[in-house]
């Protein structure tokens, strides 16, 4: 079975990709169980090198992997460029790992006590389209350097820089069989993942309500899962922030990836006080954003990845909607949806639902203590960001908001050396950071009797 893609900026066919059925699934979990073998069983230093060797071939065609994501799902230039640069940079964190995956030593009466992390063996890692690329190596960086054999099935609209990624990795020399690339439909590739017995952990990116399916269906076998799933997170601007930068930086908050991303803080929650103020300079900095061509160098926000998905946003508001105000977007073919700004009641469900597209909606509070309940009345926790100039206070929410990954004073959430992930129904688990590749370990306990002398 073949699938064809579409440049989501130009609704032109690109590309024609065959798709993975069940057996072929089937063969390359057999092939990766033999190469992980021999893989956890070469020297330390040598995985290191090869990871290295793999990180270097990803940074000689960041240029083509780019191209290939402004193609495939229509990333601004500039932040498919960020995102192949990111695959290298994760290889090359955790290339440091094979040599230093120490076990410990634990004091015990008659003998030697030792921990070792040994791999599980093959991981299957399922990921969403919006980030194909970051969230691909998150994945499988960490469970390669812990000694596993990777599966990957990018989704199914977003396959081909995956696709590249498994071709770089044979070109630059990792075995046969240790990284393999399977484009398929989830109810075919992704399911067998989880039926396989052969398959010792899942690492699933994407929505909520698979996520749930597939941590039922892992269950049955007891198979391990890290879960990265949906969020609504809250932008908490307080009335003692610097306004004019909360105003100014909260669409990149909320607008990157045109909003296609799990970290969007498509909440902002602004302290009743500065409301009308901060809706003033609101506007501007949203029609201000450049929404345009993925390829062009300016564009700041490019298409939506599919027909389906803008029928999907713009259901969010139908033509009698109250829009506060709205940015541009092109007209003509593509996936274009213009950034959206609502105010609407706290109930509505642009409030709650994950929406997943250019739309934010801005609240009102009053307190500290009412910003704290808005922000955590969500079933997500993921990502978000409170903005204010008082340290305690900072303090304070920062310890109160039920997320994953907070940022102060900015919008940052993602650093490779950072651990990432969500609480709540966003997730189970974390990638990133220096404990990621012990998650693609089992901790094996081996106790040596030592007789007295
Ligand atoms: P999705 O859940 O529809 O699909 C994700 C992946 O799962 C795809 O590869 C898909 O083919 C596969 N899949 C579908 N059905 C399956 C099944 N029955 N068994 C196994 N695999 C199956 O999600 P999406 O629409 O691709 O991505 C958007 C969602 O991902 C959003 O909810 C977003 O918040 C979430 N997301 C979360 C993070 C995070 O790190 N927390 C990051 C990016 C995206």
């Amino acid at each position: 079975m073949i699938t064809e893609l579409v440049n989501p900026a130009t609704e032109q066919a690109l590309r024609t990709v065959e798709l993975t059925d069940v057996d072929g699934v089937d063969d390359a979990i057999a092939r990766a169980k033999i190469a992980q073998k021999g893989w956890a069983a070469a020297a330390p230093a040598e995985r290191a090198t090869a990871l290295r060797a793999f990180a270097a071939a990803v940074d000689a065609h960041v240029g083509e992997l780019a191209a290939l994501e402004v193609a495939n799902s229509g990333h601004p230039i500039g932040a498919a460029e960020w995102e192949a640069g990111h695959v290298r940079d994760v290889l090359q964190f955790y290339s440091a790992t094979p040599e230093r995956l120490s076990g410990k030593q634990i004091p015990v009466a008659g003998g030697l006590d030792v921990t070792f992390n040994e791999p599980m063996g093959v991981i299957g890692v399922i990921t969403p389209w919006n980030f194909p690329m970051p969230i691909a190596v998150w994945g499988f960086a960490p469970a390669l350097a812990a000694g596993n054999a990777v599966v990957l099935k990018p989704a199914e609209w977003t396959p081909l820089t995956s696709i590249r990624l498994g071709e770089l990795a044979l070109e630059s020399g990792l075995p046969e069989g240790l990284f393999q690339v399977l484009p398929g439909q989830g109810s075919v590739v992704g399911e067998r993942f989880i039926s396989h017995p052969g398959v010792r952990k899942i690492v699933f990116t994407g929505s909520t309500e698979v996520g749930t399916m597939v941590m039922a269906g892992a269950a049955t076998q007891v198979k391990r899962v890290t879960l990265e799933l949906g969020g609504k997170s809250a932008n908490i601007v307080f009335a003692d922030c610097d306004l004019e930068k909360a105003a100014a930086t909260a669409p990149y908050g909320v607008f990157d990836n045109a909003g296609q991303d799990c970290c969007a803080r498509s909440r902002i929650l602004v302290q009743r006080s500065v409301f009308d103020k901060f809706m003033e300079l609101l506007e501007p900095a949203v029609k201000g954003l450049v929404v345009g061509d993925p390829a062009a160098r300016d564009t700041e926000m490019g298409p939506l990845v599919s027909r389906k998905h803008f029928d999907s946003v713009a259901a969010y508001v139908p033509d009698d909607t109250n829009v506060a105000f709205r940015g541009s977007a092109p007209s003509g073919p593509g996936f274009w949806f213009p950034p959206t700004v609502l105010t609407p009641e706290r109930t509505d469900r642009t409030v709650t639902e994950e929406i997943f597209g250019p739309v934010v909606t801005v609240l009102p509070f009053e307190d500290e203590a009412d910003a704290i309940a808005l922000a955590n009345d969500t079933e997500y926790g993921l990502s978000g960001s409170i903005w204010t100039g008082n340290l305690s206070r900072a303090v304070r929410v920062s310890r109160a908001v039920d997320a994953g990954n907070l940022s102060v004073n900015s919008h940052s959430s993602v650093r490779y050396n950072t651990p990432f992930g969500g609480f709540k129904q966003s997730g189970l688990g974390r990638e990133l950071g220096p404990d990621a590749p012990l998650h693609f370990t089992e901790t094996k306990n081996v106790f040596f009797a030592v007789e007295e002398s």
